[in-house]
């Protein structure tokens, strides 16, 4: 609670109220007391003091009454004089005397007692002198001396009388003195009085303006539930609604409730959470609450000086949606809704973790690309989904718990939870291939899928290892064509590493030259002339020599075929510019170009640069390209070829008969030469159908009027053949194996004697 709350206001006030109370009752009793000593004092002066004074008074004038009537009685010889008035004034000045006795108890009173007995006796004596029968009779002397003793006698009184008066005169300055420092108390304690008065009044004053600026702003806080858009409800100890804001009574209304069975309902759900702010003596609780499918964030609030619970409630329906929303397409593929690669990774990692035996793979949707570019962009995605539909059933129809997920585009991973790895793979492929085969995708298109698998834990102990394993055995199964499925294997794995090593190694390579041509020479059978030579790469890695039949394909995949084989094309060019200039002007050279190098589109504009800045003729420089590079028709393509043909440029197709082409390209395409593959011509002297196709190649070629060269000839007796059909050229290492430069030069010159 804030220090200006009413509450603390009000003890203030009530603390300033009893302390004033205090101080003023205190200050009432002193005043009081000293009022009664003022009162005694002052009521002891003017009844005791002043009477004392005015019997003083009366004694000296009875006293000098008595004097004189004693003298007018010898004067005028008049006996009433002193029956009536001595004694008048003798009994008076007794009575006084008497009063004074209750006043006095002093010698001096008694002395006076004495004097006036005294007075009486020579009093009484003088009248009985006076009352002799006649004047004569009167003794005068005596009378005189009496009247003499008398006047001593009332001489007398004056210093007794002063003594006593003094004492009177003492005491009433007493009195004086105590009254006046007791009305200086008194002054001192109304001033005290009025200075606490005018403090506390100060006091006050400032509570007031405190507790009424902390009423103004506690009826502005008051106004916050009313005003709040947010539901708040206060509970009582036994969780029985006490409060309920307007936004409180919407939510009841909007739920179909009265608040009061609303607030049993949240009295219910916040039980446990009152239970943690009571025994964690905490201030407030904060969670989230399901109320009827609305999420509600909560706070609830023990307010200890009104025992009440106090629970502030949020909608956060909405926002709870949209995460929820965001959490399934985190997790899920947006147009197949299948898992897709982050939960793939977490159930990955899970099953690493807890040593799962399981089966892992990916699917691949074999061309996809060719996919792309033959669709349209939504019928794709149509295709891919009827794709996820069926691997789903498929998997689904399974007896193993199969996890499906779409991890890219083209890609869906498969984890299996068992150990019967082979044979489950086998069942799952034959059901997948077989559901895809009867589909129809998006109404027309048919789909082939290639599978990678490996099994966990043999092929792999970890997420990155088990991953990698399964794409390697899905990237094998991909560059296969008639593979059904590719399961890891320790063979496949070594394979793969050497193919990374290679991949790392030929950058180096081609950065530090270590890569060189050689050159098979290449016979004209009918003329026994050196008529060209086929430029082939060697690269030695660690002094060991690697097949280009090994790092070709690899630099291909890689794409680092192109790099390379600019390389190629410009330094075989450079070559046999000097093999020209060396006076080989009719030496043809063949240099491989690879499919990508070839559809490359900067690829005629590199011959042309690597001709022009060599000096080489076009007409010395012959490319082998394979039957794949024309398969695709593409225009691109076709337009090259013309254009090289134009340059001169000669266009031989290598490896001819191993492709799956038709062979109607043969009329349309600008080729000058057909190159036999090796395979047909390796066993055509045993083997009658070898035989038959190289002969149906020559006659082909020989009709469409282009040259054709037989490769890998090793015997005479291929030699033969291949003369007999009609076959004007050849390569073989009958003629000659690939020779290094030095070599080819001295091969050139020892045949050029030779011929
Ligand atoms: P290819 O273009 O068909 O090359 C002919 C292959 O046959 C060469 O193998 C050659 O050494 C071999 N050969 C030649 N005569 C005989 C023979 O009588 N018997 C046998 N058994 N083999 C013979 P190599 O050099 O290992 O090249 C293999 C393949 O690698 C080549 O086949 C070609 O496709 C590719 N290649 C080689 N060099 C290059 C190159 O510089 N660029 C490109 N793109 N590919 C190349
Ligand atoms: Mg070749
Ligand atoms: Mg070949």
């Amino acid at each position: 609670m804030s220090e200006k709350s009413p509450g603390n206001l009000l003890v203030k006030f009530n603390v300033i109220f009893i302390l004033f109370l205090v101080v003023g009752l205190s200050i009432s009793a002193l005043v009081y007391h000293f009022g009664n000593n003022i009162e005694r004092s002052t009521s002891q002066l003017i009844d005791e003091d002043l009477q004392v004074y005015s019997n003083f008074q009366q004694l000296r004038k009875q006293l000098t009454e008595q004097e004189s009537a004693l003298h007018a009685y010898y004067a005028s010889f008049n006996p009433s004089l002193f029956e009536y008035d001595f004694i008048a004034a003798h009994g008076g000045a007794q009575d006084t005397l008497d009063q004074l006795a209750h006043y006095f108890d002093h010698t001096a009173l008694s002395a006076l007692m004495n004097n006036q007995q005294i007075v009486m006796e020579i009093a009484t004596a003088l009248d009985a002198n006076m009352r002799l029968q006649t004047r004569s009779q009167t003794d005068w002397d005596l009378a005189r001396l009496q009247l003499q003793q008398v006047r001593q006698l009332m001489q007398d009184t004056h210093p007794l009388i002063e003594q006593l008066t003094g004492i009177v005169s003492q005491r009433v300055e007493q009195s004086k003195d105590r009254v006046g420092s007791q009305l200086n108390y008194m002054n001192v304690l109304v001033f005290i009085y009025g200075l606490t008065a005018l403090t506390i009044a100060l006091l006050i004053l400032r509570s007031v303006k405190a507790y009424l600026s902390a009423n103004k702003l506690n009826s502005r806080l008051a106004l916050f539930p009313q005003r709040n858009p947010n539901p708040i409800f206060s509970f009582s100890k036994n969780n029985i609604v006490s409060f309920a804001n307007p936004a409180a009574l919407r939510l009841a209304a909007k739920l179909d409730h009265s608040v009061e069975a609303l607030g049993l309902k949240l009295g219910q759900k916040i039980d446990s959470f009152q239970q943690n702010i009571k025994s964690e003596e905490k201030a407030f609780e904060r969670f989230e609450l399901l109320l009827e499918g609305l999420y509600f964030q909560c706070e609830l609030h023990w307010l200890s000086d009104q025992r009440q619970w106090d629970l502030h409630l949020t909608d956060v329906t909405a926002k709870k949606h949209a995460e929820q929303k965001m959490v399934f397409q985190a997790y899920h593929h947006p147009e197949t809704c299948l898992d897709n690669q982050y939960r793939f990774r977490e159930v990955l990692e899970q099953f690493v973790e807890q040593n799962t035996v399981f089966t892992h793979g990916i699917i691949e949707i074999r061309s996809y690309s060719q996919l792309l570019s033959d669709n349209t962009f939504n019928k794709n995605h149509q295709v891919v989904i009827e794709i996820a539909a069926v691997l789903d059933k498929v998997c689904h129809d399974m007896p193993e718990d199969i996890k499906l997920f779409h991890i890219g585009d083209k890609n869906f991973a498969i984890l299996i939870p068992s150990s019967e790895c082979a044979a489950l793979v086998k069942r799952l492929v034959s059901n997948i291939k077989q559901q895809i085969n009867l589909a129809q995708f998006s109404g027309q298109h048919q789909v082939e899928l290639d599978f990678g698998f490996a099994c966990s834990p043999h092929d792999g102990k970890d997420v990155e290892e088990i991953n990698r394993n399964t794409r390697i055995a899905l990237d094998s199964s991909a560059s296969q064509e008639h593979t059904e499925y590719m399961m890891f294997s320790d063979h496949l794995g070594e394979a793969i590493a050497r193919q990374n090593a290679l991949q790392v190694a030929m950058r180096l390579a081609l950065k530090s030259g270590d890569f060189e041509l050689y050159f098979q020479p290449q016979l004209d059978v009918t003329k026994n002339r050196v008529i060209g030579a086929e430029v082939l790469i060697r690269w030695q890695l660690n002094e060991q020599w690697v097949s280009p039949a090994e790092f070709i394909p690899l630099a291909e995949r890689s794409g680092m075929i192109l790099p390379l084989g600019d390389w190629i094309l410009k330094t075989a060019c450079e070559k046999a510019a000097q093999f020209a200039k060396s006076g080989y002007e009719d030496l043809v050279i063949a240099v491989n170009i690879s499919p990508k190098q070839f559809t490359h589109p900067n690829f005629v504009e590199n011959v042309k640069s690597a001709l022009f800045d060599s000096g080489l003729k076009a007409k010395n420089l012959e490319l082998e390209i394979t039957e794949g590079v024309l398969f695709n028709n593409e225009n691109a393509t076709i337009n090259s070829l013309h254009i090289l043909k134009s340059m001169g440029v000669q266009l031989a197709i290598d490896d001819f008969g191993t492709g799956f082409s038709s062979l109607s390209y043969l009329k349309d395409f600008p080729i000058d030469k057909l190159k036999i593959d090796q395979s047909f011509v390796r066993n055509m002297h045993v083997d009658s159908a070898d035989q038959s196709i190289v002969r149906t190649i020559i006659d082909l070629g020989n009709n469409l009027g282009v040259t054709l060269i037989a490769e890998g000839v090793e015997e005479l007796e291929q030699l033969n053949m291949l003369k007999e059909m009609g076959c004007k050229e050849i390569q073989g290492y009958w003629f000659s194996k690939p020779l290094d430069e030095a070599y080819f030069n001295d091969f050139l010159a020892s045949k050029q004697s030779v011929a």
